[in-house]
């Protein structure tokens, strides 16, 4: 495998609301492995407006050097102009590999990064294997049920997104590394699409990805009353709430709260599924979860399979009973 001769590893780190988002410092994990693999260094990229507190947190996070585009320009994600912020800085600095999270946001760029490289483009990696030399990303298929192996032959730029929770964040480090302001305009030419407003719909505020504590509902929390308990036992704990498809096409939350397959892929540290079965296209949005509760009156249910705790009992009785003992817990503490 013929790599740039840099050997450096560019990971894009996105950010929202000022901070870098969790999977941007995650995927500074196995750009740190890969780098060390090819005995380069990492150079974390970030684009937006106003970005010195979230540089000043990737450059404690295992980056071995910061880039900051940093322009009132780029307070706002808009496709052609990140596209070709990237593309610049991939021209510019000739890495090896380049990461970006398996977001909307990342999705969307690294495909296009990679027509305009003539490269490969590897989406939603949760391994990467660099023993043997050269690269060798495992993604999940088939709602997580099958793992593929992929690599990408005869090109020097390797671009792959990472799914949210396959890394671990690295604990930050005493020393930050060096942070590089750059501007980069953006010639007319090069954008095509103009956003002539942009609408924030309220179901945007919906956060799963970056959430610390999950509550999430289905089916078998019966009716739109019963499901209120998954949204106060959210609020009790501080979390967001998430739901299974089928309670979403009942109508007792928006879609913005599905985890899975076709929903969002969440990593919290506390997932707590009530009344939710199991189904491969629900789990394999929440492997990545630390710690899994789960209540669900069969006790033959695959959630459990997945669960770190399980309550074997009825959702709807079981709910008030925790809120209960964390209500009487916080007025002790
Ligand atoms: C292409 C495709 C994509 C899909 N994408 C997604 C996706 O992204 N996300 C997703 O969630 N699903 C997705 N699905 C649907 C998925 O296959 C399952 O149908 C769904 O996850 C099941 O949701 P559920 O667990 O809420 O419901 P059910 O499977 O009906 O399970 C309800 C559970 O609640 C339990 N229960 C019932 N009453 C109680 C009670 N009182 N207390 C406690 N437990 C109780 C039952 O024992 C049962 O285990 C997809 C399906 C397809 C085909």
């Amino acid at each position: 495998m013929e790599y740039n001769q840099t050997k450096t590893v560019l990971a894009y780190v996105e950010t929202a609301g000022g901070k870098p988002v969790n999977v941007g410092l995650e995927l500074l994990s196995p750009a740190k492995a890969i780098a060390g693999q090819l005995g380069g260094t990492v150079t974390a990229v970030l684009i937006g407006s106003g970005l010195d507190a979230a540089a000043q947190r990737v450059a404690v996070s295992g980056a071995d050097r910061v880039i900051a585009v940093d322009s009132p320009e780029y307070s706002s994600f808009a496709m052609d102009e990140y596209t070709f912020v990237l593309q610049q800085l991939l021209q510019e600095e000739q890495p090896a590999v380049f990461l970006a999270g398996n977001t909307p946001q990342g999705k969307s760029l690294a495909p296009r990064l990679a027509a305009r490289f003539n490269s490969g483009c590897i989406s939603d990696a949760v391994t990467v294997h660099t023993e043997s030399g050269s690269l060798t990303w495992v993604t999940p298929r088939f709602g997580g049920t099958v793992l593929a192996e992929e690599c990408i032959e005869n090109s020097p730029l390797q671009i792959c997104t990472i799914r949210t929770g396959a890394f671990q964040k690295q604990e930050p480090a005493q020393n930050a590394c060096s942070i590089e302001t750059k501007k980069i305009s953006v010639p007319k030419e090069s954008v095509k699409t103009q956003i002539r407003q942009a609408v924030q719909e309220l179901s945007e505020a919906v956060n799963l990805e970056d959430a610390e504590v999950i509550v999430a509902g289905g089916r078998g929390m019966g009716n739109a009353e019963n499901f209120k308990l998954v949204e106060e036992l959210a609020e009790l704990l501080g979390g967001v709430v998430g739901a299974t498809r089928p309670a979403i096409e009942e109508g007792w939350i928006s879609r913005a709260h599905q985890v899975g397959q076709s929903g969002k892929i969440v990593a919290p540290r506390l997932y707590i599924a009530c009344g939710v079965s199991g189904a491969t296209q629900h789990v394999s949005g929440m492997t990545g979860s630390d710690f899994v509760v789960a209540i669900n009156k069969d006790e033959d249910a695959a959630i459990f399979d997945v669960a770190n705790v399980g309550i074997i009992g009825d959702a709807v009785k079981v709910i008030p009973a925790m809120m209960e003992e964390i209500r009487k817990i916080k007025a002790e503490g």
